[in-house]
């Protein structure tokens, strides 16, 4: 079969992987000119089965509320500049109750759990290196009273088969010896023993490479403006430039682009973009300083991984419409972190810096398998666990694609099987 994917991200590169193993003759459309340059390129490296909790939760609401009036909310919402979500928000909202967020939460962690199982399986398979560190994550709390109310709430995910050790600021100290000096900050910590993390652009990449030796073809610099579909099928593909690229079966995985080249075939995708700094900085030959492992602050969500000799840290989500421009000030939590509590990990003059956006479903799992034409399927909507989730969802995809029974229930991750 031909199969064409839209979009080379990892979500788009781990498609045509798992099409290609598969004998299909594989194309990727690519607007950019190299793979994961874009939601791909500035994540935080975590993969976080661990924190698969949906961001649709009781507490959500008053926080977005908060962000109107408050400046350094983690969660921030601008009614001027996201005038279209309001149907999205809508959705939101309703996901916000505890019985909702259980039950998206649960699906989010089946598929993270499987994903990371695929994604070790094919970084062995075809031998690449993403700078992938295989000891675990830290879950930091610095308020006792938070830590106690985070322990209940991660019982859920350690009920479910999520490894977790609970740790006192000591025990913080001796897994991770660069926070070390800053113990008396912390109120403690989750250990996600078996998450892990990893740089994401050299995941795709190496994959590239991989699908090349394999026959897929990618075509960069070329926009999809719009889908061609004829009963009940789609056909073709139309690019910004007027050229055609037809196919048996087509893959939507434009990341938070996916809605609009759907809606020109009359399929609408709630996904909304959630804007995200990520900075990048040399790390110093400071030894034990440097972060041994990833972890996520929970007071001021921000997160962070080594990728080789550089350490990514990146934060903030914000319902600000599509734009993914940024000022020096929309760093300064990261600065903040980087100030309390790694101080001496990083050259912290010379990063480099950027913003982009996850794709956001109102629930929280991503949207997989087919909407309206039988041959469209969509793997879209990764939000804050793209990168976790990418390999399970692509592998998903394409047993859809080919009638295989999936390894896992899809059940809360097709438009379908969602309440
Ligand atoms: C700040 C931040 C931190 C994050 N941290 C983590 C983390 O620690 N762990 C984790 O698992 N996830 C994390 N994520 C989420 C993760 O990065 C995303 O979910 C994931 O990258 C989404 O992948 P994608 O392939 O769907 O989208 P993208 O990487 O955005 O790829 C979509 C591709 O589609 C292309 N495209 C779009 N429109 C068109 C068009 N019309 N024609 C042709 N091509 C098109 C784009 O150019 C792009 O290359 C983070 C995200 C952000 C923003």
């Amino acid at each position: 079969m031909k199969a064409v994917v839209i979009g080379g991200g990892v979500v788009g590169v781990t498609t045509a992987y798992y099409l290609a193993k598969s004998g299909h003759e594989v194309t990727v459309v690519e607007r950019e000119s190299e793979v994961a340059t874009v939601a791909s390129a500035g994540n935080a490296g975590l993969i976080a089965p661990s924190h698969s909790f949906g961001w649709a939760s009781p507490t959500a609401p008053m926080e977005l509320l908060r962000s109107l009036t408050v400046e350094d909310t983690a969660l921030r919402v601008n009614p001027f500049k996201a005038p279209g979500m309001a149907a999205w928000g809508i959705k939101f909202l309703r996901e916000c109750t505890a019985d909702r967020a259980r039950k998206n939460t649960l699906v989010k962690l089946r598929l993270a759990q499987y994903s990371q199982r695929k994604l070790n399986e094919i970084a062995e398979t075809e031998n690449i290196d993403y700078d992938d560190i295989h000891a675990g994550l830290l879950y930091l709390y610095r308020d006792p009273k938070r830590m106690e109310a985070g322990v209940e709430k991660w019982k859920l995910i350690r009920d479910h088969g999520q490894p977790q050790q609970i740790l006192t600021p000591d025990d913080v100290a001796e897994v991770e010896p660069a926070l070390a000096p800053v113990r008396h900050k912390l109120a403690g910590a989750i250990y996600g023993p078996t998450d892990s993390s990893g740089d994401s652009v050299k995941f795709t990449r190496g994959l590239r490479a991989v699908c090349e030796r394999m026959g897929t073809t990618f075509v960069f610099g070329a926009g999809v403006k719009k889908l061609i579909a004829q009963g009940g099928r789609i056909q073709a593909l139309a690019t910004e430039a007027g050229e055609t690229i037809g196919g048996d079966v087509f893959v939507l995985s434009a990341g938070v682009h996916s809605p609009q080249i759907a809606r020109t075939v009359g399929v609408r995708l709630p996904i909304a973009p959630a804007k995200g700094y990520s900075a990048t900085f040399p790390v110093k030959n400071g030894g034990d300083a440097v972060p041994r492992i990833g972890a996520v602050d929970e007071e001021l969500l921000v997160a962070w991984c080594r990728m080789g000799d550089h350490l990514r840290m990146t934060s903030s989500a914000e319902f600000t419409g599509y734009e993914t421009t940024y000022r020096d000030r929309d760093f300064r939590i990261i600065r903040k972190l980087a100030e309390s509590l790694l101080p001496q990990a990083a050259d912290y003059d010379r990063g480099t810096y950027r913003a982009c956006n996850r794709p956001m479903t109102p629930d929280g799992p991503p949207i997989l398998g087919i909407a309206r034409h039988d041959n469209l399927y969509i793997n879209s909507g990764h939000g804050h666990m793209g990168f976790t989730m990418a390999c399970g969802t692509s592998r998903i995809v394409a047993d859809l694609i080919d009638g295989r029974k999936t390894e896992i229930p899809v059940e809360g991750m097709t438009l379908t099987s969602r309440p």
